[in-house]
């Protein structure tokens, strides 16, 4: 004989019970089947709400029935023949009347005890399986309905009654043995049982999963079929890890290893009646009938899975005792677990500090209250006398467990498992591990569960690819192009460096868009528009309550309020890619700070192209530096925008004014928004700043000299009072080009970084007359140079030469950032 459950979402709706039929249907004309039903999706949490109504006294029960009702009748209506159907609808009017009668008692009573609760729950599987009952025999297949209740014996622990597997084994074989009971088809209410007094019992949320076990093992079935809404058992819950994979095979062993911690898809007792009895257990999918599924069997498959799932249970709690006496107490340990045996209060997790003087155990949230209780009264004494410390409690934490039997074959299991967790920031609580080593578990914050189990899941299962989460500040003209750059550009990362990038967020300095699945990047810029609005700090806060895994936040702004939440970033971990010069040039204890952070937290924070856009100037200097050179002097024209407008203005000469050069560069996205920034030299002093910086000499704004050739009157007011005084200060430009002009020179805006003989560091910008000899002569449109002397280049500089500014160079560079602080 072949036992099939199917579960509530199977049975949820008339088009999948529809699927049901015809799976069972192919199946009953080769061997007898049991099929066990779970009530209709959302039932059984309806039945409780409905008692509580009751007991509360408000009339509103009678409409909830009445909804039951009309759920029910229509499954009828829709799954019957009209000629079956008045058969079918008067047993469920009974049934209902039977629920009515119930519920007034509770409203009359005030009272939902727990023996009622089940009585009320277990009208969800009667009705479901009744009514799939009278579906296959309208098909005219030989069927009977089977009474789980008076088959499955329990204790009388109402809502989670234990079973009574030898007078359940009596009953289920007598029945079955009995030749006047010979059919094709069994139908039977999965979930419910009955105690010695014949009053109901339910076997726990999620229990019809057992009683198709208990069924299967009386019966010594071939094979027990688990039939859900997913392809199989996954190597995590895949409405966390959208990655998770299906596990084709996996033992009992491991099954019940993540079923304990929190996978739902396999309610937790289920399995050891079917492995007692080396019954094989298929997971099948209702909605995919032909995908194989899982099969769950004695032994671990051979394969190359060292760990085959990833489990979580959310809502845990720690109760800890300690106290300096703990060891002078006889019999503590036991003491402790039965005073929460008692109460019934499972324990998930045990872990003893190796000193002894402390121990810990996690338990359901809904627990804490009673185990608190117990615990203390038991040690009631102790606590006097001050050997022991009263429970301690902490809250808000969840549980997180890989499984596999070969790890225990597998050093460092556990040392990958704690360096992925450790290098994300997320704090580990507490940490216990098998003594059968088919699992390794750690308390964690109920925060960090999401990303600890994609980080968990990348870390053991998809070796071939890293996800990476990217939000991006800025959405201009840098952050247009970046976008549609990476949106080029992905299938490439994923094939060669096996890095998934996703866009999750977009933010301007007023709106942001957040899509934690991956933002459609084809429409962005209308969505971004219809977005509701939204500060920055918003937009980072919402990027602190994701606490997705490898997240990095890209700055292509020029605000400083923008540079002032890198540190709340770094801090939790998210990396920092940044185009805005404002943080790493502000008082260098920040940008210490800054960059401290970063190495604390194991984030990157990458800021390429605050020089030179993308060019690869930053990277070289580190490069130089982590290799053991030391930079003496650093050479350079660093301002795309004025080597822009000092190549393209002649003095008047073209007939274009230095005004007209200047709003050209503008025009053409060579400029900051406030141009003042690249012409006072207040840019190339940041740049300059933090190459120094970044050489290793801890340099402040304030010691760089900044010879500037723009008038004074030109920084009063806005950008447009601006242009209007540029215009008056032709003559002054003019002469500027002239002088040059008549000593044979270009102009440049030169930046210059040096180390004395003394060892003091200087820095230096401003305008200079560039002789024919110079390196700096042959510099054309908006190009920057940089010569770097360092002890491995004394005379003969290393030299970087290109494009340094542009949309579309910068935004290359902020990519080229993105994709090194993916692969930290
Ligand atoms: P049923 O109503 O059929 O009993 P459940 O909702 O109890 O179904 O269990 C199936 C659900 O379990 C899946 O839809 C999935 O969301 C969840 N789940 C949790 N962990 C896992 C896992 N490791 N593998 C597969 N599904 C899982
Ligand atoms: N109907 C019950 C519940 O919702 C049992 C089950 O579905 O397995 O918990
Ligand atoms: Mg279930």
């Amino acid at each position: 004989m072949q036992v099939l459950k199917f579960g509530g979402s199977s049975v949820g709706t008339t088009d999948a019970i529809s699927k049901v039929i015809a799976i069972v249907k192919a199946r009953v004309q080769t061997k007898p089947i049991i099929v066990v039903v779970s009530a209709m999706s959302g039932v059984t949490d309806q039945f409780i709400l409905l008692g509580q109504t009751a007991a509360q006294g408000n009339e509103g029960y009678q409409t909830m029935i009445q909804s039951l009702a009309q759920k029910h009748e229509d499954a009828v209506l829709a799954l019957l023949p009209t000629a079956q159907q008045a058969s079918a609808l008067s047993m469920v009017k009974e049934l209902i009347q039977e629920i009515e009668s119930h519920c007034a008692t509770i409203f009359n009573e005030g009272i939902f005890s727990l023996r009622m609760q089940d009585c009320l729950m277990s009208y969800g599987e009667i009705l479901s399986s009744k009514i799939i009952a009278a579906a296959f025999e309208a098909e005219g297949v030989d069927q009977v309905w089977l009474d789980s209740r008076s088959m499955i014996k329990t204790n009388s622990a109402y809502s989670s009654a234990v079973v009574d597997r030898a007078l359940t084994n009596q009953s289920i074989q007598a029945y079955f043995t009995n030749p006047t009971n010979q059919h094709a088809l069994y139908m039977a209410p999965g979930f419910i049982a009955s105690d010695a007094a014949g009053h109901t019992t339910t076997l726990g949320r999620g229990g019809s999963d057992y009683s198709g076990a208990i069924y299967a093992a009386s019966i010594n079935a071939s094979i027990l079929e688990i039939w859900t809404d997913v392809s199989g058992m996954m190597t995590a819950d895949p409405r966390i890890v959208n990655n998770a994979k299906e596990i084709p095979r996996i033992s009992y062993q491991e099954a019940m290893e993540l079923s304990h911690f929190g996978a739902k898809i396999i309610y937790p007792p289920t399995i050891q009646p079917v492995m007692q009895a080396h019954i094989p257990l298929w997971i099948k999918n209702t909605f995919e009938p032909g995908h194989p599924g899982t099969l769950i069997e004695n032994a671990s498959p051979k394969d190359n899975n060292v760990i085959r799932g990833i489990s979580s249970i959310k809502d845990i709690c720690l109760l800890s005792l300690e106290g300096a006496g703990m060891l002078a107490i006889p019999g503590f340990t036991k003491r402790l677990f039965d005073a929460l045996a008692k109460k019934q209060i499972g324990i998930i997790l045990i872990t003893q500090s190796s000193s002894e003087h402390s121990i810990s155990v996690g338990v359901s949230v809904q627990d804490t209250h009673l185990a608190k209780i117990a615990v203390d009264a038991e040690f009631e004494e102790e606590i006097n006398l001050q050997l022991l410390e009263p429970l301690i409690i902490e809250k808000e934490l969840s549980i997180i467990a890989i499984v596999g039997e070969q790890m225990r074959n597998h050093p460092g299991v556990s040392g990958k498992m704690f360096s992925v967790l450790g290098n994300n920031g997320i704090n580990i609580r507490a940490i216990a591990q098998g003594s059968s080593e088919k699992n390794i578990t750690a308390v964690i914050e109920a925060q960090d569960v999401h990303k600890s189990m994609n980080l968990l899941h990348e870390a053991f299962f998809e070796s071939a690819y890293k996800q990476v989460n990217v939000y991006i500040a800025g959405a201009g003209n840098v952050g247009s192009k970046l976008i549609d750059q990476i949106k080029k550009q992905a299938n490439y990362l994923q094939n060669h460096l096996g890095l998934q990038i996703k866009i999750v967020g977009i933010a301007n300095s007023t709106k942001q868009l957040i899509n934690t699945e991956g933002i459609d990047v084809s429409h962005w810029a209308d969505e971004l528009a219809a977005a509701p609005a939204s500060s920055i700090q918003e937009y980072v806060a919402v990027i602190v309550h994701h606490n997705l895994p490898n997240s990095i936040f890209v700055d292509v702004t020029a605000h400083a309020t923008v540079a002032d939440t890198y540190a709340q970033l770094l801090s939790h971990s998210v990396s920092v890619v940044a185009c805005n010069k404002i943080a790493c040039s502000s008082p260098y204890v920040h940008y210490a700070k800054l960059k401290s952070l970063a190495q604390n937290h194991h984030a990157a924070f990458l800021f390429e192209t605050n020089v030179g856009a993308g060019l690869p100037i930053v990277s070289t200097l580190n490069d130089l530096i982590h290799s053991g050179d030391t930079i003496h002097k650093i050479e350079a024209v660093l301002s795309g925008t004025l080597n822009f407008v000092f190549n393209h203005y002649a003095g008047g000469a073209d007939g274009k004014t230095f005004t007209q050069v200047v709003k050209q560069a503008q025009d053409e996205g060579y400029t900051e928004p406030d141009p003042r920034l690249d012409l006072g030299g207040t840019d190339v002093m940041r740049k300059i700043l933090i190459l120094a910086r970044e050489a290793g000499y801890p340099l402040e704004m304030e010691d760089t000299v900044n010879e500037s050739f723009l008038p004074a009157p030109c920084f009063n007011g806005s950008v447009a009072d601006f242009y209007i005084e540029l215009e008056k200060q032709e003559p002054h430009f003019k002469q500027l080009y002239d002088a040059a002009a008549a000593a044979g020179c270009k102009l440049k805006f030169i930046a210059k970084f040096e180390k004395d003989a003394n060892g003091k560091a200087t820095a230096k910008v401003g305008l200079q007359h560039i002789q024919p000899s110079s390196d700096f002569y042959h510099l054309y449109g908006k190009d920057n140079l940089v010569l770097f002397y360092t002890n491995r280049y004394p005379e003969l500089p290393l030299v970087i030469k290109g494009a340094g500014a542009g949309a579309d160079v910068t935004a290359s560079g902020v990519f080229a950032d993105i994709i090194r602080a993916a692969r930290v």
